[in-house]
């Protein structure tokens, strides 16, 4: 068998955020098979690749997964280099271990090329460092979806980032107050994070299930905690000096 697998990181959707390795990788791929999430302008980077749509949102049963498994064997016999195309980062929320495993069982080389995941890119698109000086020591990238659909909140850390939480923010909420988070804590909620049509607001975690509608139907990441606090000079207008009156607020929300 002479084919190898790359798993390429595609960021968070649009396609001027992968990385460089990623879309050089992309060019030399002859077949490429894809997530559901990845912008149609991906497919510049590898012309004469065949496409494959194997994407699926949440989770898919393991028949689904067994597919895409059998289908990375099947082609790593037939050509020199299979791309599997993931959105975001590979390594967060996205099976890669079990496609991982299904190659090391078949004897089929791989790699794996790193992308932005949404949580950077959410982090990125409000100006809104992840980790702050003093209070804000710790990230954790959580899912709040279990196996059978219930939501699970935690704090573990002081930056809490949750995925595949948009569709139910009111439990979320509901979840994070029982976990510990006092009502007040600042929450970020950014859809369609590094899209030209991003969506941003400012909640906390008390307030988050107003974000429902505006983010309705959007990949969403849900921040909480100290990652989630806007900039001290977007905060507090009236205790702005003269000098920093040059700071522009562009990232912060209109309330
Ligand atoms: N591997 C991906 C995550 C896959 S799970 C990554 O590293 O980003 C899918 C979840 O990711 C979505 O439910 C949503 O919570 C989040 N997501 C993916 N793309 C996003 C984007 N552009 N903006 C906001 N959230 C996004």
């Amino acid at each position: 068998m002479a084919g190898r697998v790359v798993f390429i990181g595609a960021g968070p959707g649009s396609a001027d955020l992968i990385t460089l390795r990623g879309a050089r990788l992309l060019g030399d791929a002859d077949v490429v098979l894809h997530d559901a999430l990845t912008d149609p302008a991906l497919r510049e980077f590898a012309p004469r690749a065949r496409w494959i749509h194997v994407g699926k949102r949440g989770f898919s049963d393991s028949t689904g997964q067994d597919l895409i498994n059998a289908m990375l064997v099947k082609h790593a016999a037939e050509v020199a280099l299979v791309v599997r195309l993931k959105g975001g980062d590979p390594s967060i929320f996205g099976r890669l271990e079990e496609e991982l495993d299904a190659m090391a069982r078949a004897g089929i080389e791989c790699e794996v090329v790193p992308g932005v995941t949404a949580a950077i890119a959410a982090a990125a698109a409000t100006q809104r460092p992840l980790t702050r000086r003093g209070d804000g020591r710790s990230v954790s990238f959580t899912t709040a979806m279990t196996r059978t659909g219930d939501m699970h909140a935690s704090r573990t850390a002081d930056t809490e980032v949750f995925y595949m939480a948009g569709k139910q923010l009111c439990a979320l909420s509901r979840r994070l107050i029982e976990a510990g988070w006092p009502s007040d804590t600042p929450v970020s909620v950014v859809s369609r994070a590094g899209w030209p049509d991003q969506l941003h607001s400012d909640h906390n975690v008390a307030t988050l299930p107003r974000a429902s509608l505006l983010h309705a139907g959007r990949p969403t990441i849900v921040t909480v905690g100290a990652g989630a606090r806007p900039l001290e000079a977007c905060q507090e207008p009236a205790k702005r000096n003269a000098s920093d009156a040059a700071v522009t607020c562009e990232p912060c929300p209109k309330p």
